[in-house]
């Protein structure tokens, strides 16, 4: 077995069938929207980890009806409506502003981020906004999934991004201390980023460092 396969394999089982977070804390909570749990398709190859912290209600409609395209239609369209597309307008957008803009680099960019992402979540479960849990669903498996894909013979990921200071946090709590960090793209947590003194040295190591992939 490929550690592609075993990979799938080990998120097919931990959604149990499709729907459930297996074994999860949140699994009879009434509060819970659904028992769907997130799962974005991957690419067929995986060159870059984007960590997120949990679907919000408003990837409520476009998640189900993503659900009825073949994975990477559903990939795209997962990716073009929440957080990726938003990360690489972002980054565009920040490179111009602070002298970073190179089109072709960034192009490459782009593509690369499109095609070669695997999208994770820490919380994978659909909850009310106002349950602010982020840590339960990690606990539960994404330690190991993310050992799937870097540790030991496994699949190798170029580089992994923490969106947001809780996705960098717990990932360095859990031994990775290797990780592009880039606040959130969009939301009401953050500022634009080109307006934000204090993150532009990190923000703009973060793109230097994705261009070298
Ligand atoms: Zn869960």
């Amino acid at each position: 077995m490929s550690s592609y396969e075993r990979f799938d394999r080990f998120c097919s089982v931990n959604r149990d069938g499709g729907e459930k977070c297996r074994g999860c804390a949140y699994l009879n909570d009434n509060r819970r929207l659904s028992f769907e749990v997130i799962i974005i398709p991957r690419p067929e190859n995986i060159s870059l980890v984007v960590l997120s912290e949990y679907p919000t209600e408003m990837f409520i409609e476009p998640y189900r009806t993503g659900k009825d395209m073949g994975p990477q239609e559903r990939l795209v369209y997962l990716f073009e409506s929440a957080m990726i597309r938003p990360l690489i307008n972002e980054l565009r957008t920040f490179a111009k502003k602070n002298g970073l803009y190179d089109e072709e680099k960034v192009d490459r960019l782009e593509q690369l981020v499109m095609g070669e992402t695997y999208w994770t979540h820490m919380r994978k479960c659909f909850l009310p906004s106002e349950i602010k849990d982020i840590k339960t669903c990690a606990d539960r498996w994404l330690l190991e999934e993310l050992d799937r894909l870097f540790d030991g013979d496994c699949i190798r990921p170029k580089a992994i991004i923490a969106l947001g200071i809780n996705a960098r946090d717990w990932l360095k709590e859990h031994g990775y201390d290797d990780v592009i960090y880039f606040p959130m793209p969009a939301g009401r947590w953050t500022r634009k980023w080109w307006d934000d003194e204090k993150k532009k040295g990190v923000i703009g190591d973060g793109i230097n460092r994705l261009h070298k992939l």
